[in-house]
């Protein structure tokens, strides 16, 4: 038996999802006419109490929409050192936006109002001008660590006091929403832009949504078509998104539970030197010594145990709708072997 624990995004649609799916009414997304895709936008956009919302192919290009639609070329975007939008978008900020980066050194990659107010270039024909302020809740490779309520305010605060757009990387934000109890329209009244996924813990195919106002998701509108993710039938999608934010935004704390059991287990292996603080549904641990994810992620998955390395000391695991009591028993027998 494989135990799964690479990504959440390797989940397979349940049969509710794909009935419906199969049963969703289509259209031509491109002129506006999938009410599947409509439906689910306006679904989003009312649930941040935002005006507006775009179901796009990937997280990735929701953030890359974003970036683009905000700055100008030649701006920066401020973001932390482990941010997703710097690390693992294939330079899409400078490639898609024409724009640099100033990288901060947050706590498990999240930012204070402090360290951002210092970031922010002097106007000063010298500087590169700050065009946009980024954050990323939870926080993927800080280990899903989460934003407290009161930091995001105070961020939203400066940054609406200095006039510069706060993006949010909100690919688990789902995950933070049911730690914390803090409410969807909270983050639609701090952020100028959320992106979200479906196809992580939500455990849709495909799919992610941008929410913004009316003038911003036009402009994003326009850089979706020139990026290729026009799409069109694409209910057929946007059926399972609609499902997910149904059936599956409460369970994501069976994944937690779980991934709280997985963090216990590893903190007390010998070749393991510490856990992560585990918030959500990730546990990244740190090897013993000079112990290296090179040769241990092989040795994890010749057991049968599926993970990623996450630098050369650190392995991850992700728990999600696939894992199960079971797997996690099995996990426990498995991984003690070594
Ligand atoms: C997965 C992820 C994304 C984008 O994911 P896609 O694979 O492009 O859908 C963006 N940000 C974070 C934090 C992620 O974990």
């Amino acid at each position: 038996m494989k135990i799964e624990l690479r990504s959440d995004t390797l989940t397979l649609p349940t049969e509710g999802m794909r009935d419906a799916m199969f049963s969703a009414p289509l259209g031509d997304d491109v002129f506006g006419e999938d009410p599947t895709v409509n439906a689910l936008q306006v679904k989003v956009a009312q649930m941040f109490g935002m005006e507006d919302a775009l179901f796009c192919p990937s997280g990735t290009m929701s953030n890359q929409m974003a970036i683009s639609s905000h700055i100008s070329k030649g701006q920066e975007v401020i973001c932390d050192e482990l941010s997703h939008i710097y690390l693992y978008e294939g330079g899409g900020i400078m490639a898609n936006a024409g724009a640099s980066v100033k990288l901060l050194k947050g706590d498990l990659g999240r930012l204070t109002k402090a360290q951002i107010q210092a970031a922010i270039s002097p106007d000063d024909i010298h500087a590169c001008e700050s065009g946009l302020v980024s954050l990323e809740n939870t926080m993927n490779k800080g280990g899903g660590s989460i934003y407290e309520a009161t930091d995001l305010q105070e961020i939203s605060d400066f940054c609406k006091a200095s006039k510069i757009p706060l993006h949010l990387d909100g690919a688990r934000l789902f995950n933070a929403l049911v730690v914390t109890g803090q409410r969807p329209t909270e983050f639609g009244s701090w952020f100028d832009s959320i992106s979200i996924c479906l196809s992580k813990g939500l455990g849709s195919p495909v799919g992610s949504v941008l929410i913004g106002n009316k003038a911003f998701i036009k402009k994003a509108r326009r850089v979706r078509k020139r990026l290729g993710g026009g799409w069109r039938q694409a209910g057929l999608l946007a059926a399972a998104g609609i499902y997910a934010l149904d059936h599956h935004v409460e369970r994501l704390a069976e994944d937690h539970a779980r991934a709280q059991s997985i963090g216990q287990i590893c903190a007390k292996l010998p070749w393991v030197n510490q856990v992560l603080p585990v918030k959500t549904n990730i546990v990244i641990i740190q090897l013993d010594g000079s112990l290296t994810s090179a040769a241990y992620v092989p040795k994890l998955t010749q057991l049968g145990i599926m993970c990623a390395p996450f630098g050369p000391q650190y392995i991850r695991f992700v728990t999600h709708l696939n894992f199960g009591d079971e797997d996690l028993a099995q996990f426990e027998k498995l991984i003690k072997q070594i």
